[in-house]
């Protein structure tokens, strides 16, 4: 079968390639891929930059973002043919750590953890793959080829998940939200916070494209321009930009007792800002948060998939805003303008 494997910390060894059908100790789950979408880490790791081959093999198959159809369920008895299903990405370490050994395997605290398509385990850039029923997260057939949008879902609904917790230290009724950075994951944030019916306001530094009418479409506020004069302090903000001038910005709009939720991962971004000590007393005396947020556990994709379940399709559909053949993979890896989420599409949902 086809798929697209690189050799990881070597950049240009990415290509689309014929390897072995996959092992069935890789789960009793037989999956036909459907779509798997393309993000940043995807990009990172074509470059050179992150990324394990599982252990004896010197390449990776890429892609977490997955979408499939069940082609042989297996005897569970959880799926049956042409469920239409995504793999989770992160399997727990092997020692475990307190947290992956109740589930929480996003919350892992030794870093051994395994990731599909990232760290040590192939990912779903493939034609088929299977994957360990418990695993698999059974779609909505009627989003269909939009069910490769709940991996993303699944970060911003843990990222909601840890604002609305960390809101529990006090009483916290929160009104207004302001998301950081219009991509994908920003974008699914806005949309999470309006079906909590808050009143949410996205920040980007665009002026045009697709993203101020997605915003608008959703009943959100677009902002452009200067964070500071946003004009009113957000009680949550969702910062998505990983950008260090945005996130400085972010904490000094938040206001008194809001939460700065990170899930952008970004580095350096010199930012002029106020000395450690002078951040801290500011947060002190205004009993800010700041959380950070990465990856997702079995919970959260539970969520995402409910998320995306009650979304207005036509508005998930505007967020894939390109499909590529899977042979022309560097095309989709390579960001144009007015992208938001490009996938490779392997099948018909
Ligand atoms: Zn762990």
């Amino acid at each position: 079968m086809k798929a697209i494997t690189l050799e990881p910390k070597a950049a240009g060894s990415a290509r689309f390639e014929d390897i072995p059908e996959p092992d069935l100790r890789e789960g009793s789950v037989l999956v036909e891929a459907v779509a798997v979408g393309v993000c940043g880490t995807d990009v990172e790791i074509v470059a050179g930059k992150y990324g394990w081959a599982p252990p004896g093999k010197s390449r990776l198959v890429l892609g977490h973002e997955s979408l499939g159809r069940v082609v042989d369920p297996g005897s569970t008895g959880a799926f049956k043919a042409g469920d239409l299903v995504a793999g989770i990405v992160r399997r727990p370490d092997p020692v475990p750590c307190s947290n992956c050994a109740v589930g929480e395997w996003d919350m892992c605290r030794n870093g051994q953890y395994t990731e599909r398509g990232i760290k040590s385990l192939d990912g779903f850039m493939s034609e088929r793959w299977r994957i360990e029923p418990e695993y698999a997260m059974k779609i909505d057939r009627s989003l269909g080829l939009l069910g490769v949008l709940l991996e993303p879902t699944t970060v911003v609904a843990k990222a909601w998940e840890q604002v609305t917790a960390v809101g529990q230290r006090a009483f916290w009724e929160p009104h207004t939200v302001l998301v950081t950075g219009a991509g994908p994951i920003g974008l699914l944030a806005a949309l999470v916070a309006r079906q909590h019916g808050l009143d949410v306001h996205v920040f980007d530094r665009v002026v045009d494209g697709p993203k101020p009418d997605l915003v608008r479409a959703l009943g959100a506020t677009y902002h452009s321009g200067a964070l500071k004069d946003l004009g009113f302090e957000p009680d949550g903000i969702v910062e998505c930009t990983g950008a260090g001038p945005v996130i400085a910005e972010a904490v000094a709009v938040v206001a008194p007792g809001g939460i700065v939720c990170l899930t952008g991962v970004g580095s350096g971004g010199r930012t002029g800002a106020m000395p450690i000590a002078d951040a801290a007393a500011a947060m002190v005396l205004r009993n800010n948060v700041i959380v950070g947020s990465v990856n997702a556990n079995k919970r959260h994709w539970f969520r995402a998939g409910q998320v995306l379940a009650r979304a207005d399709r036509g508005w998930l559909a505007r967020l894939v805003t390109r499909r590529e053949r899977p042979a022309d993979f560097a095309q989709a890896l390579a960001r144009r303008p007015d992208d938001i989420k490009v996938v490779l599409q392997f099948s018909e949902a």
